[in-house]
């Protein structure tokens, strides 16, 4: 396996020691993969990127870059490249400049930029000819988002670092502009590690990502293997909407558990691997596995009554009441049938459906 980049217990401490802004983090990305940090605001992200580009240094821990330790090197030393959240592009250089600039620094032969820059631009989909001369304020959100890579990918690098780039864009621009970063990275065969808080972000771009929480790594993985075997509730949560209760195992017959949510009611749920260890058990159901019905339609069907019915375009979110204690979010986006607010329903899924969290 050819790794790109690896920390190795990477623990950065701010204020005298009292914010850990990491603790111990051990992360490694493959040659030619996008990696994603995913977490949310304050969990350490920026700083991880900041010192694996040299911009900040550890208290402890080193950083491997091509198999070589440059926990010291200087950043400008460093064969990686940063892409910020505010995109950072010099507003009185055009296009051409902007792209050239880091070339420039470097002392390159004036010919040799002139072909890397127009190579570059080419490569994120910016016809030289149409914007070289141009200003970054003549320049839609997109198109300045494709030159600041540009500034990255012109020199380059190992390793393009990416700290959140398109937050500041539209959703619609984000959701396109994700998509063709990803076309562009996966054509020219480059690594990248991408952060972000969007989990949607993360799903689409990454080969496999990190969740980090409070400066430390919880779980790793392809964002497949996150999504169906979340190691905690706080993964169960932030990857989409889940409903998580505490239940208790009654039975268990063959892979199948019986689990006791409350007095009375119970659900099956398939285990694959390790039976669960303890009777106390935490269990997650997916919003978008859940189908309302009024007749029986899989094993697992309980009564219910709908408390909200909130109409969002392209799914219908639901609340529905099992009892007075448990509530249940429901998304569904194939709407034959749709309902209304006091219907009485029942709630549909299938034991695969059910996670057990570990925890
Ligand atoms: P994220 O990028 O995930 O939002 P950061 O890496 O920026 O998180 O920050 C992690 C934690 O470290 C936060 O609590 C933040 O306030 C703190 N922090 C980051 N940089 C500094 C700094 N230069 N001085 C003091 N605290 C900092
Ligand atoms: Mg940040």
């Amino acid at each position: 396996m050819d790794i790109a980049v690896e920390t190795r217990n990477i623990t950065k401490r701010f204020e005298k020691g009292r914010v850990v802004a990491l603790d111990n983090v051990s992360i490694y990305v493959k040659k030619g993969e996008i990696f994603t940090l995913l977490g949310p605001s304050g969990s350490g992200k920026s700083t991880l990127l900041r010192i694996i580009d040299g911009l900040e240094e550890p208290d402890s821990g080193d950083v491997f870059i091509d198999g070589k330790c440059v926990t010291h090197v200087p950043a400008h030393k460093r064969d990686v490249c940063m892409v910020f959240q505010r995109l950072a592009l010099f507003p009185h250089k055009n296009v051409f400049e902007n792209v050239a600039f880091g070339l420039k620094m470097h002392k390159i032969d004036k010919n040799e930029i002139k072909k890397r820059v127009e190579e570059t631009l080419w490569k994120v989909e910016l016809n030289p000819e149409i914007y070289a001369l141009r200003f970054p304020h003549q320049l839609s959100g997109g198109e300045m988002q494709r030159v600041a890579l540009a500034r990255a990918l012109v020199l380059r690098p190992a390793v393009i670092l990416f700290d959140e780039p398109l937050s500041s864009l539209d959703k619609r621009l984000r959701d396109k502009m994700r998509v063709e970063l990803k076309q562009i990275l996966k054509r020219f065969n480059l690594t990248a590690i991408y952060v972000t808080h969007d989990q949607e972000e993360a799903f689409v771009l990454s080969d496999r990502m990190a969740i980090i929480n409070k400066g430390k790594i919880l779980q790793e993985g392809t964002p497949r293997e996150l999504y169906e075997k979340p190691q905690s509730s706080f993964i169960a949560n932030f990857l989409g909407d889940t409903n998580i209760f505490k239940g208790v195992i009654k039975q268990m017959k063959g892979n199948l558990v019986i689990i006791e949510l409350q007095d009375g009611i119970c659900i099956t749920a398939n285990y694959t691997e390790t039976p669960p260890i303890s009777r106390d058990v935490l269990v997650s159901l997916k919003a978008e596995k859940i189908v309302l019905s009024d007749r029986p339609l899989f094993e697992n069907h309980l009564e219910a009554t709908v408390k909200e019915a909130i109409f969002v375009g392209e799914k219908i979110i639901y609340v529905v009441e099992l009892n007075k204690e448990l509530t249940l979010k429901v998304i569904e986006k194939n709407f034959g049938k749709t309902w209304r607010k006091g219907d009485r329903v029942l709630v549909n899924w299938l034991p695969d459906d059910i996670i057990l969290i570990p925890e």
